[in-house]
């Protein structure tokens, strides 16, 4: 078996974090913040601890700017509907996955509109000129994914954000495909809102989620409930995270991302990056000698791409290629629009869609040797 699909969320997860969830359940599956007992008391603990660390290797001074969410659609949905007011305007990428563009269409109801700014291929100069000009007197909030979960673009995020404050808005970065593979500093980069998915390049469980935000002040809440603390009151706490995390936590899920972060770290974003960019451009010079194949994008490389790299077979649909992939070869692999027509429209794929692959720390050259040699005899 060779799994592929890890922009999807990432399998196999390290040992350390299958010890996390299994230790969490077994040894102090309390729960946390809603008593005074010692085991309620030690899974607060294990929460907090995930959130520090969580703060720290995102270069975030305040732990409490760490909302815990259960994906990366919950952390997007909770700054766009939290945010945004009638008569608001956004511009969002080209590129931009549907946990952005569904809530932004629904908002449309209440009277809040969208620009897509182009993404260009080959300047990043133009693509920062593409957002500028998408700008509106009334634009709330500028949405930028980092990595393109379809083509692997990278996007010059630090660029966009910087340029925004020069008009004083606020931008939301979708970290999905980078946080974990690209190093991201907060402190330097200076994101107003970054959501991001536990459970792909952290390597933790599914179900775990993460905003971080020092403007939570600004962002009515989507949920209210039960949070352990101030409990006389019908208000619902107005500081961060309690705010934003009503209801019992994914205890075991917070505890394995916390052992995720800790692997990543252990190995370094750098060294992930660097190995899944290597794997890609090997596969992707074994693909270009296949005159079947339809390559879309440059060669991968660590300067403009992330880990995911996507390509047709010709006269096949690629849903086709996927179940062949599949069933003959036990290659598993994501076909179709990956949840982003936007991005295949960028690429005219949005008939046919693409064949995704996507590798993680686990994969190997010789999988990708695998996969070519699997390719050439459909
Ligand atoms: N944004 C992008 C770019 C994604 O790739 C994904 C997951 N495919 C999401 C958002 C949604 O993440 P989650 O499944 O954790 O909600």
């Amino acid at each position: 078996m060779i799994y592929l699909d890890n922009a999807a969320t990432t399998f196999p997860k390290p040992m350390s974090v299958r010890n996390a969830v299994v230790n969490s359940i077994s040894n102090y599956g309390a729960n946390p913040g809603r008593g005074g007992h010692d085991l309620a008391v030690r899974a607060s603990e294990i929460i907090y601890k995930s959130r520090s660390k969580t703060a720290d290797f995102f270069g975030e001074k305040d732990a409490e700017n760490v909302i815990f969410t259960s994906g990366c659609t919950h952390s997007i949905n909770i700054v766009l509907k939290g945010l945004l007011k009638p008569g608001d305007h956004v511009v969002v990428s080209d590129m931009e996955h549907n946990a952005v563009m569904r809530p932004l269409y629904a908002l449309k109801k209440k009277k809040i509109s969208y620009s897509v700014a182009r993404v260009s291929d080959v300047s990043s100069d133009e693509t920062l000129e593409n957002f500028r000009n998408a700008l509106q007197e009334n634009t709330r909030l500028v949405v930028c994914t980092h990595v393109s979960n379809v083509w692997g673009t990278r996007l010059p995020v630090e660029r966009i954000t910087a340029m925004c404050h020069q008009y004083s808005i606020p931008v939301l970065i979708d970290a999905a495909q980078s946080a974990g593979v690209l190093g991201i500093d907060l402190d330097e980069s200076n994101f107003d809102y970054i959501c991001m998915p536990g459970h792909k390049g952290l390597y933790g469980p599914m179900g775990t989620g993460i905003l971080i935000t020092k403007h939570h002040d600004d962002l009515e809440t989507l949920i209210e409930g039960g949070t352990g603390s101030n409990s006389a009151l019908f208000e619902q706490p107005g500081t961060s995270p309690d705010k934003f995390e009503s209801g019992t936590p994914n205890l075991s899920g917070i505890a394995g991302l916390g052992a995720g972060i800790d692997f990543v770290r252990s190995v370094s974003c750098e060294k992930i990056h660097a190995h899944e960019i290597n794997l890609l451009a090997h596969l992707y010079d074994r693909l270009e000698k296949n005159k079947n194949i339809i390559l879309y994008t440059p060669r991968p490389n660590v300067y403009n791409s992330g880990g995911v790299l996507s390509f047709n077979v010709k006269n096949h649909d690629s849903e086709e290629v996927a179940a062949v992939l599949n069933r003959r070869f036990s290659i598993f692999v994501r076909a179709g629009l990956h949840c982003s027509p936007l991005a295949h429209l960028h690429h005219s794929t949005e008939e046919t869609g693409a064949v995704r692959i996507a590798p993680s720390y686990f994969n190997t050259i010789s999988e990708m040797n695998v996969l070519a040699a699997s390719l050439k005899k459909i």
